[in-house]
């Protein structure tokens, strides 16, 4: 049995016209066999006919005015003697039967089913003589015996029985002929049968082995290997199907793969950025400690402004470790949002109110419209008010004494809402703003306009968002100031958020969380 499919099908479809082929054969053999038996019989009949007309013939030749039968129920000795002449019988035997023959003569009893009765004498037998009447091509001596036929001859009230036995005859070569033929036919079909069956197999099997090889190179790690649109389209319905189930598979897999490496890389750059950060502030704290230990700490003004400066440091250690700590929640999905349908007003303001301090020590007006009516939407408002603070806090870092930072929230066209957070600051590069909420970036003029933070603000902002199925974008002009708008549905959705994607000019956003901003 043959293991491949192709070979299978292959085989079962020879099997089968072989199967077909076999069984018309034998029924055409045997009706053939029953037509030949008929004619043979016909013929034979048609052969006793003629021997018992010219056994009638002699008998009454030889004896024209006796009786054929005697009264002592015995044959004429003058027809007797004429049916046992050689040349008689030869004509019978060679020429009119091509068969042996027997000839009885006798009488039909005179019952309602007369019986033939022969005469004492009246039997008699001519052979066939194979080296004068040789047969026809075509035709062989079979061994059988025909039926008795009988014919009564009245005005002379006798009977002859005729009975051929081994004749000439066509039919078993004739039989041969046919047999012979149906047997190159059925050769020739099943040769066609095998090539085409053969043929038809492969034919349906090369989607299976496209199928097959793709399926080698996407397990030996070729991801982007995928099933020919010719052998997809080449094939059966069912395989087609198959084949384009096969390649949406595989580009889901070469997809995710890629967002697994993504990934992967994402996080290596994010640990070099946070052990970069983090050497900083160690550094710093190193150097101090050092000069304090070499002799700085006896000038008591140095010492405490060593250690001021060490207690920054520790404080931004501090503020680092934590919002890292959250970040790494919020990545790992370990942090789950506190949602309630709340009024989103108490958690902007409470945000707001906090920054006011800051905001007013840096002589920068921080403002706050609010709808006289609740916001009401499902959120977390702790978080919210996080992403409001970062926001607050950067718009009064960013921006130079005597500006003014507006906080809006209202209602969103078509459910939710939206918070927007304007100031009048330094504004951001253009090329910059794709890059704002990533981790860890710091803008060019961070530094200049007294930024001293690490970059994890807006990541923070934007993880809480995308977490609450909302999105945050950005519009800036250089020395003109930056407006910040978050977009929060009313309802967030359990969906997995998708991929973050800053955009110049908008840039969505995702979850996250995170501690408040410290001042600078
Ligand atoms: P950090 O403020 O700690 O540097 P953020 O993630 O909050 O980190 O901000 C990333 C960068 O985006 C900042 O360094 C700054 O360049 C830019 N940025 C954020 N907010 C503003 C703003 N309101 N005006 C101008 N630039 C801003």
């Amino acid at each position: 049995m043959p293991r491949t499919f192709q070979g299978r099908l292959t085989l079962g479809f020879v099997a089968v016209v072989a199967i077909t082929l076999g069984l018309v054969g034998a029924i055409v053999l045997n009706r053939l066999g029953a037509y030949f038996d008929q004619q043979q019989q016909d013929d034979l009949n048609s052969r006793a006919t003629a021997v018992a007309e010219f056994v009638r013939g002699i008998t009454e030749n030889a004896s024209p005015l006796r009786p054929i039968v005697s009264d002592n129920a015995t044959i004429n000795r003058l027809v007797v003697a004429e049916l046992q002449r050689g040349q008689n019988q030869q004509l019978l035997a060679n020429t009119l039967a091509q068969a042996d023959v027997t000839i009885r003569l006798g009488w039909l009893t005179d019952d309602a089913a007369p019986r033939f009765v022969a005469a004492a004498n009246g039997t008699f037998s001519a052979v066939l003589d194979e080296e004068i009447a040789k047969p026809a091509v075509g035709q062989t001596r079979e061994a059988l015996t025909s039926d008795p036929y009988v014919v009564a001859v009245p005005p002379r009230d006798y009977a002859i029985e005729v009975v051929l036995s081994n004749p000439y005859t066509y039919r078993a070569v004739a039989i041969g002929n046919v047999t012979g033929l149906l047997a190159i036919i059925g050769l020739v079909a099943l040769a066609v049968a095998v090539v085409l069956a053969a043929t038809l197999a492969r034919r349906f099997t090369t989607p299976l082995r496209r199928l097959t090889e793709a399926s080698r190179d996407l397990a030996e790690g070729d991801l982007a290997r995928r099933v020919p649109d010719e052998a997809i389209h080449g094939g059966a319905i069912e395989l087609s199907e198959l084949g384009l189930q096969f390649n949406a598979m595989a580009a889901r897999l070469q997809e995710s793969v890629e967002i697994i490496r993504r990934d992967r890389d994402r996080s290596r750059e994010f640990l070099a950025d946070v052990s970069h950060e983090l050497r900083t502030p160690i550094a710093a704290l190193r150097t101090f400690n050092e000069l304090l230990v070499e002799g700085a700490a006896d000038d008591p003004s140095t010492r405490l402004e060593f250690l001021e400066a060490s207690r920054a440091q520790l404080e931004r250690l501090d503020w680092l470790a934590q919002n890292l700590l959250e970040l790494s929640k919020l990545d790992s999905g370990l942090v789950l949002l506190d949602l309630r349908r709340d009024d989103l007003r108490a958690a902007v303001e409470q945000a707001v109110d906090g920054s006011m301090t800051i905001a007013r020590r840096r002589d920068i007006t921080l403002s706050l419209e609010l709808p006289d009516h609740q916001v009401v939407i499902r959120h977390d408002p702790v978080r919210i008010s996080q992403v409001v603070s970062n926001l607050v806090n950067n718009a009064v870092k960013f921006t130079p004494r005597g500006g003014s930072v507006r906080v809006t929230a209202r209602d969103a066209a078509g459910g939710g809402a939206t918070i927007e957070v304007a100031d009048t600051g330094i504004g951001i590069e253009p090329a910059e703003l794709p890059r704002i909420f990533d981790r860890f970036f710091r803008g060019s003029r961070a530094s200049e306009a007294r930024g001293s933070g690490s970059g994890l603000g807006l990541a923070i902002v934007r993880s809480i968002v995308e977490m609450h199925g909302g999105s945050v974008a950005v519009e800036s002009r250089l020395g003109q100031g930056s407006t910040f708008r978050v977009t929060l549905p009313a309802q967030p959705s359990l969906e997995p958020p998708s991929p973050p994607g800053p955009v110049v000019e908008t840039s969505s956003s995702g979850p996250k969380n995170l501690n408040p901003q410290p001042a600078p």
